[in-house]
């Protein structure tokens, strides 16, 4: 049999595979059936070819362009996916188990694209947080900004996960701007490579951005500078040998590890048998163990539940294992494959043979099982296998040993007390779920484990139709955790792409900060319009372009019109004596939604022009009362300008409010839809 080559994407050629190739088997049949790798891979060219070509052109488009790249590859590959469901199968995945990978691999990159647009800027530089006041005048300033690193990510994946792994990285690093050199796992490189294969056939991505080692990375590593990231996912063994290597260590590289995680699910105190939450715990519990053959960096590993309920748990549990049909992944009905390879059977049975010294087997036994349309004693078959620990306490190994395929251990709690300092004896983990309908449980828990767990997962009767899963990290929501997770974190929205951004802080006068950060700060220069700015469209407006308008005096008639009109008659707007008495006001005031009112009567421009709409208003501040008599004049300055369509985009108006003695009065920020075009 002719084994099929898988092969590396090198500084803008693909590269056979060479001398110390690896094999690659199949892991339903157990046959060798391709190789990867290559030694004399120029590592360093490879390196410079993300550094000089890719990194240039990514960062010369805007987050807002980068984002649109990462759609079109996201819907690109969507087209593409039939050909990589057909692939996985020999990693012996099922098609619900290639929805994980691939399908939820696309969902990270268009949620990545989306939040792009609409939470970064259509510009160059991040602003991390607001502007901070550093002087009496306002005449220095500080703000926080991210900027992206001038080198490359090398993202060593899980074999997990071959196209979810890759995606879930990749999406943050390109929109950050940063170019990526992808090193999946050996074992399921192939699926890699045909993912990556449908990305640069695309042409969607500029050159030098992507680029795979399928096989060993040489020495790469240790030609990494400050300007790199390394992002790892799989074991603590091989995280802790490349992040502790001295080139990564002198250099001060970015190291994000996921590693082993034993991952716990609590069954509530409330949640009896007969409960919504306990049947939810059990679907729950069972969906994680089998899935992936219960190769996911989230899986459940140890389970709690009250003393008393132990016995059931184990019992419903057991009926629903009971139905797993477990072979070949291709065949519909199949609900369990395989595991990825046999070295990984062994691997796991080793643990399990750990696991056994402390916990008796209840389901589930490794010596004889169904398995339908393969053979068992040639793929890298195991069927589910349940233990129960009956003193958690005195246990250790139970504790700190993940077993990475479908194994799970299940020990009972005394009380709520018992069940967090178990759950925190995994020493940090990814995710600890948590069923149960009592709100102060969940308050305990989160109290009491949050520290030791990078995702606390709480489901009940009033979630479980939506809720997303245990074991899915969402691109929304970090992915990492303490201790043994690895100490890392990724995704979480635009969180995880600031880990390819350095964030510095930046302090100047208002015109500099200005400058840097393409937003108007308050104290720097006001641009003065040739015409109204409503009359302007989204492209013609300049940030820093400011109108005053003339004043207006707020009268008692006004106020008593409005409170009239509105139904607001709150006593510090009727009643002299009582709203004297009131630590804020002098005597009776005028409405802050009269204020905003007279404001955009001030301000405004009537007429059909490129202002579709007035969308919100943020941040909002009364900062001294008005009273009838005084005047009120208002100031509006174009702050930041985000185009949303092809059509109109967002602007970002600073308005402020002074009375006669230039004293303010109110401050917000005002967003309206402009049009590119009238
Ligand atoms: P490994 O740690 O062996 O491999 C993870 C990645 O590191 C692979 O891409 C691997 O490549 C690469 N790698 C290994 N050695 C080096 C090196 N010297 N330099 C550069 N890269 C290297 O984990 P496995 O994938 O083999 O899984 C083993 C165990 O890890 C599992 O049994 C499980 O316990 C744990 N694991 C945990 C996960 C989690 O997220 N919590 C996910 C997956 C695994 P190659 O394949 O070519 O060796």
């Amino acid at each position: 049999m002719t084994l099929q080559d898988v092969q590396s994407f090198a500084h803008g050629k693909w590269i056979p595979v060479g001398t110390g190739a690896r094999s690659i088997e199949n892991a339903v049949t157990g046959e060798v059936f391709a190789q990867a790798g290559n030694a004399d891979l120029d590592v360093q060219a490879m390196l410079d070819h993300a550094r000089d070509v890719g990194g240039p052109a990514l960062r010369k488009m805007t987050f807002h362009d980068r984002a649109r790249m990462l759609k079109a590859l996201a819907l690109h590959l969507g087209k593409h996916k039939q050909a990589l469901y057909d692939m996985s199968f020999a990693s012996g995945a099922t098609q619900s188990d290639h929805l994980i990978d691939i399908d939820g691999g696309i969902g990270t990159m268009f949620v990545f694209a989306s939040k792009g647009r609409r939470e970064m800027p259509d510009a160059h530089v991040y602003l991390d947080g607001e502007v901070e006041q550093l002087s009496r005048n306002g005449t220095f300033l500080g703000q926080h900004i991210c900027t992206p690193l001038q080198g490359v990510a090398v993202h060593i994946n899980a074999f997990n996960f071959p196209v979810w792994g890759m995606l879930e990285k990749l999406a943050p690093t390109l929109l950050a701007g940063v170019p990526a050199i992808v090193k999946p796992a050996t074992a399921t490189c192939y699926i890699t490579e045909l993912a990556v294969r449908i990305m640069l056939d695309s042409g969607i991505l500029p050159a030098g951005s992507l680029q795979l080692v399928s096989g060993g990375l040489g020495d790469m590593l240790d030609r990494l500078t400050c300007q790199d990231v390394v992002g790892f996912t799989g074991s603590a063994w091989t995280a802790g040998k490349l992040r502790s290597m001295p080139h990564i260590l002198e250099n001060s590289i970015r190291f994000v590890a996921e590693q082993d995680s034993l991952n716990s699910s609590i069954l509530g105190p409330d949640a009896k048998p007969g409960t919504p939450e306990f049947d939810l715990f059990i679907k729950e519990v069972q969906r994680e163990m089998t899935t992936k053959a219960g190769q996911k960096c989230t899986a459940i590993r140890r389970i709690f539940a009250p003393k008393q309920h132990v016995e059931a748990a184990i019992e419903a549990l057991s009926a629903r294992l009971e139905k797993t049909l477990i072979g070949d992944p291709s065949n519909e009905a199949t609900r369990m494959g395989a595991l990825v390879s046999n070295d990984q059977k062994r691997d796991v049975l080793q643990k399990v043979d750990i696991i056994a010294k402390e916990a008796e087997r209840v389901f589930g036994n490794p010596d004889s099982f169904e398995v339908s349309g393969a053979d068992a004693a040639k793929g890298a078959f195991l069927p589910p296998m349940l233990f129960h620990c009956a003193d958690p306490d005195k246990a250790e190994r139970i504790h700190d040993t993940e077993a990475f395929g479908p194994v799970s251990t299940i020990m009972g709690y005394d009380n709520l007390d018992h069940a967090i300092q178990l759950v925190n004896r995994g020493q940090g983990s990814l995710v600890a779920s948590v069923i149960t309908h009592d709100p102060e449980v969940a308050k305990n828990v989160a109290l009491g484990a949050g520290a030791f767990h990078g995702r606390l997962y709480f489901n009940n009767r009033d979630s479980m139709k939506e809720s997303t899963g245990h074991g899915s990290p969402l691109p929304h929501m970090v992915h990492g955790g303490p201790g043994r997770a690895g100490g890392g974190e990724e995704l979480g929205g635009v969180r995880g792409v600031t880990h390819y951004m350095q964030r510095t802080a930046v302090q100047g006068s208002p015109d500099i900060l200005s400058a840097i950060g393409n937003v108007w700060v308050p104290g720097s220069v006001e641009k003065k319009a040739p015409a109204h700015p409503f009359t302007r469209t989204f492209h013609e407006l300049e940030i820093g372009e400011t109108i005053h308008t003339a004043p207006r005096t707020i009268t008692i008639e006004d106020i008593e019109h409005f409170a009239s009109f509105t139904g607001d008659t709150f006593y510090a707007h009727m009643n002299e004596e009582a709203a004297k008495r009131n630590p804020f006001f002098p005597g009776r005031v005028a409405h802050g939604y009269l204020l905003l009112s007279f404001a955009a009567g001030l301000f405004v421009e009537p007429n059909e022009g490129p202002v579709l709409a007035n969308t919100g208003l943020d941040s909002l501040r009364f900062m001294k009362p008005v009273e009838a008599g005084d005047d009120i004049q208002v100031r509006l300055s174009v702050k930041k300008k985000t185009p949303r369509n092809d059509e109109y985009g967002e602007v970002r108006w600073h308005v402020t409010l002074t009375n006669q003695d230039k004293d303010l009065v109110a401050e917000y920020e005002l967003l309206t839809m402009n049009a590119y075009e009238v």
